[in-house]
């Protein structure tokens, strides 16, 4: 029993000119099935084989960088394809759009603040929106292939929301200019998805 790359919903071209093809092929072909890969080949013949990849991450040793990265990378990415969409963009409504207001107090106030968060992000790493038990939401993020599941990252609770904001992610189209991706990013949220994920989280 091995983690599988996830197959994406969507063509590789069908996000553009938001993400472009090539990225997208490159990311999802190359470097998430290289993480996928690496997880499998860590955790074989070890007591973390046959478990859940939230299960090894809640628990995980952070000093088993094999395990830590790319385990999180399996995940990071697992998430991010689908919570992106042909058809996202918008606002959420309903219980999300509620607590998205209650949260932030409006929803362009939780755009600058995710924003900021991937924006300021220094080097490699993604920026989140996570749902405390309760379903309150807080905006993080973190370092590398690290997240909130993970103990002791500064981030809590369930991830619902993920933007991957290394380099791979977005220099083919955007080279050095990350705010504009990240901008881009919004046109391809897909809300019924994190809506999903927030009544589960919550
Ligand atoms: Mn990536």
């Amino acid at each position: 029993m091995s983690f599988e790359l996830p197959k994406l919903k969507y063509a590789f071209d069908a996000l553009e000119p938001n993400i472009d093809a090539r990225t997208m092929e490159i990311h999802h072909d190359k470097h998430h099935a290289g993480y996928t890969n690496k997880l499998n080949a860590a955790i074989s013949g070890t007591d973390l084989e046959g478990k859940t990849i939230e299960n090894i991450l809640i628990n995980l040793d952070k000093s088993n960088g094999a395990v830590r990265n790319n385990g999180g990378g399996y995940y990071n990415h697992s998430l991010f394809w689908e919570i992106m969409s042909p058809n996202g963009g918008g606002t959420p409504s309903g219980e999300l759009g509620d607590a998205i207001n209650s949260a932030f107090g409006s929803f362009d106030a939780f755009k600058e603040a995710f924003s900021n968060a991937a924006a300021t992000q220094f080097g490699s790493g993604w920026a989140w929106l996570c749902v405390q038990e309760g379903g309150k939401l807080e905006v993080c993020a973190t370092p590398n292939q690290d997240n909130p599941l993970m103990p002791g990252t500064g981030c809590g609770g369930t991830p619902i929301l993920g933007l991957d904001v290394w380099e791979h992610a977005y220099y083919l189209n955007y080279q050095n200019r990350r705010p504009d991706y990240i901008g881009a990013f919004f046109n391809v949220i897909n809300w019924d998805e994190v809506s999903i994920r927030y009544a589960q989280g919550k």
